[in-house]
């Protein structure tokens, strides 16, 4: 599991900036509770080939009373409660404040491990201005320089020592008869809960053990026509005496790891409300992740066939980038139309690890090459040379050639199309690598 950052600070110090340096994402994921303009942001980040999510706060001032400032403090306590690491920031231009002291001693009774990253210390590492960071009792400060990118290895190495390299799993041994892994993602009310119950409700519990320790994520394993699935708690099952149920109760780092770990992502929008910008958040990270994914469309039995026009618009505007994956229209609550999203779920999951076997795909190469030639580019003209297959959830298929460099995007979106084509895939990503031939 991805082991979670938090960035906690007063107003100004650098957090967004320090954000923005260590997540990849092109889009944060902002949970907005509260219908702040700032509540908190979540991102994808990566040291080398360990993958991290961090959490950014709107600000932290503890002892102010006014009511927004008051609610960004909630916030941020409930970011340090979600994280396993803060990374307290400060700043070296303005030096120690009160705030900050205040800070340090909420931080020092939550039991989690603290970073202190002194920030604005572009050029001045060995400064004397550090020292007095010292004071805050919170271990040797880390200077860094969020806006120039300075300092900021060294701070992650150092916040995520204690997590280990997770072994990249070898793709031979993703299919076979190991058990399907399953996420149901979506903003709160999309009825994620009712869905699980349902399932929950309509399939034997096989028995099975609690993880030992909380990080570890409670998987349920499931039964269907004989396929065995493992569902990710991401709507925070509980146990109540011996079945499992689904509490209402929405976290973003639960859903974000759950998507991270799981092969098959069931993205759930309501039919009632449309395609939201969160949804629309939402289903970036899950298309960033390279899951499969099936789009459960929920509350159908709720709508009438003037909403459903409006959906369907909201649908082609805003999930475009998903076009991939399958659409099922579904009611938790009634049980229907759950059939059809195993099959889909099933289906997806095929795909995703589906076998390409290199002569296969040198030859769709040189097909695809002989219907449409890719652009000359000044005097090079890309050689398209042979294909092999890279990966599995997501597929990958590494083609070798000269000039590759040249391939545009267009005629990489062309071969991808012949390539899914071919392998019939549907609900999962399909990623396009060049490599030169020596
Ligand atoms: P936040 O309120 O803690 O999220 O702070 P912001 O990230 O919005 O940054 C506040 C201000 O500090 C902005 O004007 C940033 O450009 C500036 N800033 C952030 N990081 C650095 C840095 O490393 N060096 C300097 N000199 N300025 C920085
Ligand atoms: P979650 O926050 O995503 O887990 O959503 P819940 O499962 O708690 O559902 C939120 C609300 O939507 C509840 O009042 C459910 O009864 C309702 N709901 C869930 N599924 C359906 C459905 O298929 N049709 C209708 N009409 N309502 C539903």
């Amino acid at each position: 599991m991805k082991p979670v950052i938090a960035l906690v600070g007063r107003p100004n110090v650098g957090k967004s900036t320090l954000f923005n340096r260590m997540t990849k994402s092109r889009d944060a994921i902002v949970a907005d509770f509260a219908g702040l303009t700032r509540d908190r942001h979540y991102g994808d980040g990566r040291l080398g080939s360990r993958e991290f999510i961090v959490i950014d706060t709107g600000g932290f001032e503890p002892d102010s009373s006014t009511g927004i400032v008051k609610e960004m403090a909630k916030q941020t306590r409930q970011a340090v409660a979600e994280a396993d690491v803060v990374i307290f920031v400060t700043d070296v231009r303005t030096g120690l404040s009160g705030q900050d002291q205040d800070i340090a001693r909420y931080l020092r009774q939550c039991n989690k491990r603290v970073l202190l990253a002194v920030n604005k210390a572009e050029g001045m590492s060995d400064s004397p201005l550090l020292g007095e960071f010292y004071e805050l009792g919170m271990g040797e400060p880390h200077p860094v320089s969020a806006a120039h990118g300075q300092g900021i290895r060294s701070l992650l190495e150092a916040a995520l020592e204690d997590f280990p390299e997770e072994d990249e799993e070898a793709f031979e041994g993703e299919a076979g008869d190991r058990p399907i892994r399953l996420a149901v993602a979506g903003r709160p009310n999309v009825g994620k809960s009712t869905l699980i119950n349902a399932w929950l409700g309509e399939d034997r519990l096989i028995a099975f053990d609690m993880p030992g320790t909380t990080r570890d994520a409670i998987k349920v394993p499931l039964e269907r026509n004989g396929q065995k699935f493992e569902l990710i708690d991401t709507a925070g099952l509980r146990r109540k005496g011996k079945v499992f149920e689904a509490i209402e109760k929405f976290s973003v780092v639960k859903t974000l790891q759950a998507i991270a770990d799981a092969n098959v992502v069931v993205l759930m929008i309501d039919a009632t409300q449309g395609v939201s910008e969160q949804d629309a958040h939402i289903a970036g990270y899950v298309l960033d992740s390279g899951r499969a994914v099936v789009i459960a469309i929920n509350k159908w039995d709720a709508i009438d066939s003037y909403q459903r026009q409006l959906l369907e618009r909201s649908i082609e505007q805003r999930l475009a980038f998903l076009r991939f994956a399958p659409i099922v229209n579904i009611s938790a609550l009634k049980r229907q139309g759950l059939g059809p999203l195993w099959q889909a779920i099933a289906d997806a999951h095929a795909s995703a690890t589906c076998k390409m076997p290199t002569p296969v795909l040198t030859r769709l190469l040189h097909e695809a090459v002989e219907h449409q030639q890719p652009k000359r580019s000044g005097t090079f003209r890309p050689k398209l040379r042979y294909a092999h297959q890279g990966g599995m959830n997501p597929p990958i298929i590494v083609i070798h050639g000269n000039s590759l460099e040249h391939v545009t995007e267009v005629y990489k979106r062309y071969l991808e199309g012949r390539f899914r084509d071919h392998f019939k895939l549907v609900g999962t990503p399909l990623r396009i690598e060049m490599k030169l031939s020596r």
